[in-house]
């Protein structure tokens, strides 16, 4: 296993959309005491040798010995100091991926965490970890919820430390690590947790493009207006029977994981059919929206017009209706494992206010 094959693993399972959206994901290789993980800054379909970040394992395990205060921010930034000062000389311009320290723990050669839908599908249902259990058979380990970042490395060594090593670990509301020490290996687990996970699925969206209704031109003016942003408009088979009225949008009206929080936003506004004035009715909306949730929706959703995304490029705007899609696919194929299920407000809360998610989507 080398480097060069690191890249190579990254760069397929990158460009792959059943894997991998909007750049998540991350990658790493270990070898001769030095952990090389995907730096921020590069989707996994662009990577290249320089992408990925020295660092020194001894300097990373050091971590464990040390006590960190009990405040979680605190806690994160102290703990993304330690792991930016184990960065091998050369390396300090390089920011290394908030899931660092979980990747050094796993005792495999290399390691692909990735957030497919499909999995998601399961990680994010109601009986999830019930049917991992059913479905998997103890080949894997499952992690409830859970803060990223220090909270979830430290979850993970724990059940490592009481349940043996697994190959592969699903964490609830976020996606799957899978380690061997092959590329060979990394790539028969992947096809059987797709496969096993695919088998079992009930429904299937179609996302097949619909016709643009007449009201679509005034509402998507409007919400420009008032956000200020660039706002896209998409309206599709797997989207119209969710926007039908307010209990039919409740299956995607949250977040399911930190992807989803980072770019669709957390909190998607419903706007019932506007009746009168267009401009007055999406700014009532929008400020009851905003002073409840105290931020400005990513996603909005008109009754029986259609979703639009709203960010501060075409870029970021087309990121939110990409990741609602998502949220679509997960919330459907959930369906199999007990309906879906959203994270925990505190964790929402926690992914809203922390300081490594911000560099994700600022990068
Ligand atoms: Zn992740």
């Amino acid at each position: 296993m080398s480097l060069k094959e690191l890249v190579e693993i990254s760069r397929r399972y990158g460009a792959d959309t059943e894997y991998v959206i909007a750049g998540g994901g991350n990658t790493s290789l270990k070898e001769n005491g030095i952990l090389y993980i995907k730096g921020s800054g590069a989707p996994l379909a662009e990577m290249t040798e320089v992408g990925f970040v020295k660092m020194d394992r001894t300097q990373l395990a050091s971590i464990w010995q040390k006590t960190y205060p009990a405040n979680a921010n605190d806690r994160e930034a102290a703990v993304l100091a330690d792991m930016l000062a184990a960065r091998l000389p050369g390396e300090e311009h390089k920011r290394p991926s908030v899931e660092t320290l979980l990747h050094d723990l796993l005792p495999f050669k290399v390691v692909v965490h990735l957030h497919p839908a499909l999995v998601n599908g399961l990680t994010c249902s109601r009986n999830g970890e019930k049917c991992a259990q059913e479905l998997f058979s103890g080949e894997h380990i499952w992690i409830p919820s859970i803060n990223p970042g220090y909270t979830l490395a430290l979850a993970v060594k724990d059940a490592l430390s009481n349940n043996g090593n697994k190959a592969i670990i699903f964490l609830q509301n976020h996606g799957v690590f899978v380690g061997a020490d092959s590329v060979t290996e990394i790539d028969a687990l992947y096809h059987k947790i797709m496969e096993t996970i695919n088998g079992h699925i009930t429904i299937c969206p179609d996302f097949s493009p619909l016709p643009v209704p007449a009201d679509q031109a005034g509402i998507n003016a409007a919400l420009a207006a008032i956000s200020g942003n660039t706002v896209l408009f998409a309206l599709n088979k797997g989207f119209a029977p969710l926007i039908k009225d307010r209990s039919t949008f409740t299956p995607v009206s949250s977040a399911f994981t930190p992807d989803h929080i980072v770019y669709s936003g957390s909190d998607p506004l419903f706007i019932e059919k506007p009746e009168g004035t267009i401009e007055e009715h999406i700014a009532k909306a929008w400020k009851n929206h905003s002073i409840k949730t105290g931020r400005s929706p990513h996603i909005v959703a008109v009754q029986d017009v259609g979703l639009f995304g709203i960010g501060a490029t075409e870029k970021a705007a087309s990121l939110a209706l990409l990741l609602f899609t998502d949220a679509v696919k997960v919330a459907s194929y959930a369906q199999a494992f007990g309906g879906p299920l959203f994270m925990d407000s505190d964790k929402i809360d926690f992914i809203n206010n922390w300081e490594a998610e911000h560099y994700r989507v600022t990068r």
